[in-house]
């Protein structure tokens, strides 16, 4: 049995989370219930007592980052309880279990009930004393991810969330705003929407226009941000709300997957490539200065050197703030994992390295589009006298100062493109 049961001190958990935003609000929720059950909660680089891993499984890569982590944790700590949680763990439990010092492997249902399973299976003594809650919190207060909808019912063809997130099954439009003003009250400034599939959100027939109305109008949060949409959820009466509403972030993360519209039809994807467009048209008739990202698919099963080109000149069409480019990677179980002309990993690489470059070309055009222009900044952190935040339409946005600026929100003056984002003058 583990030496915790035996003690009567503060316990000292460390938190890493891979994968999507929803994975990151969910830690976010994870760490305030240890927090309220008088844990400390403590950097992974520190000395804990248990590690938790919350685990992304959408590629063979985010299943290689997982068991790494654990490796390492259990190299750093060997005394230490790891748990592994979430969809890594809904089809490999038994693997992560054999990963020495993982005593607990939870999936995505009893991940929430951490606190209460790590005493119920005796890996923390039932009658450790609680602390008041807060009693400890290191977390930055600038931007909180609240967890909207989980699960998905699309079934796109290469995708393992539906299997291992269940069906959609919104929060309801109460729990949010509660949520909402306890951010507020904490001190954040800006809030992210997350979920698998916020664009299907559906509440007792009430919709994700209807619930953004609500936030606005019953909570003070200064920022609003959507985590992701899919171009059919972009709509004229959804995109109007950014109209007059300085507090909704012009920052749309719109899923593209491919640029071809024969793989998209493969992916089983609900669009068009003239749809995605169409949606692009409308977000910047509204929002000229919002910032695009999106994520790609290079390499999917059948992807001839045609589909990739189409891909690749859509992309650079659409000019994107960012792209998040995937290598396609097989999943047990998807319809994807079964179809025929795979492609090489060596042609895959070939086909990302370009979309890469295509990626910082694109990025680079639009924060250089800002020089000269004025942008409002949430200052999230400094280092040897550098402050780095993000603008509202998502902007890495770093000046100097020796004021402390956490969680403050200034106007700055754009100077140049520097580390990623752009170097700014404070105004
Ligand atoms: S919409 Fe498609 S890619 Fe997104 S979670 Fe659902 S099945 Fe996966």
């Amino acid at each position: 049995m583990c030496s915790l049961n035996k003690e009567q001190r503060i316990v000292r958990v460390a938190f890493d989370t891979l994968g999507c935003k929803l994975n990151q609000s969910e830690t976010e929720a994870l760490t305030e219930k240890f927090l309220k059950s008088g844990y400390r909660i403590v950097n992974p680089e520190e000395e804990f007592d248990i590690y938790v891993l919350n685990t992304c499984t959408v590629t063979h890569i985010a299943d290689r980052k997982a068991r790494h982590l654990l490796r390492m944790a259990h190299r750093r700590n060997p005394n230490a309880v790891l748990v592994a949680a979430g969809c890594y763990v809904e089809h490999a439990a038994n693997d992560l279990l054999k990963i020495e010092g993982v005593k607990l492997a939870v999936g995505n249902k009893e991940k929430m009930r951490l606190p209460q399973l790590l005493k119920e299976s005796g890996l923390v003594a039932a009658d450790r004393h609680d602390f008041p809650a807060g009693y400890y919190s290191d977390n930055q207060r600038t931007r909180s991810f609240i967890r909207i909808q989980d699960g998905c019912n699309n079934f796109c063809s290469y995708c393992i969330v539906p299997y291992v997130r269940g069906r959609e099954k919104s929060v309801s439009p109460e729990q949010v705003v509660t949520k909402i003003k306890d951010k507020v009250l904490s001190g954040f400034k800006e809030v992210v929407l997350t979920g698998t599939e916020i664009g299907s959100y559906n509440y007792d027939g009430l919709s994700l226009i209807e619930l953004i109305g609500i936030i606005l109008k019953e909570t003070s949060i200064e920022r609003l941000r959507l985590s992701s949409l899919q171009p059919q959820e972009v709509t004229p009466d959804l995109i109007s709300l950014w109209k007059d509403e300085k507090r909704l972030c012009p920052h749309f993360h719109l899923s593209l997957q491919s640029g071809s519209d024969s793989v998209l039809k493969r992916m089983r994807r609900l669009y068009t490539t003239d749809d995605y467009a169409s949606a692009i048209s409308l977000i910047r008739s509204v929002a000229g200065d919002a910032g695009v990202t999106t994520d790609i698919i290079v390499g999917f099963p059948g992807e001839t050197d045609d589909e990739y080109a189409e891909s690749y000149d859509f992309c650079n069409k659409i000019g994107f703030a960012r792209i998040h480019v995937f290598s396609y990677s097989k999943r047990r179980g998807t319809a994807a994992n079964i179809m025929p002309n795979q492609i090489s990993p060596q042609l895959k690489k070939m086909r990302s390295d370009m979309m890469l470059a295509l990626a910082e070309e694109s990025a680079s055009a639009f924060y250089g589009s800002f020089i000269g222009k004025r942008l409002e900044v949430l200052w999230e952190q400094e280092a040897n006298g550098i402050w780095n935040g993000y603008s509202a339409n998502y902007i890495k946005v770093c000046a100097e100062s020796d004021k402390d600026l956490t969680n403050v929100i200034t106007e700055v003056s754009v100077k140049s493109l520097y580390g990623g984002g752009v170097w700014a003058n404070i105004i």
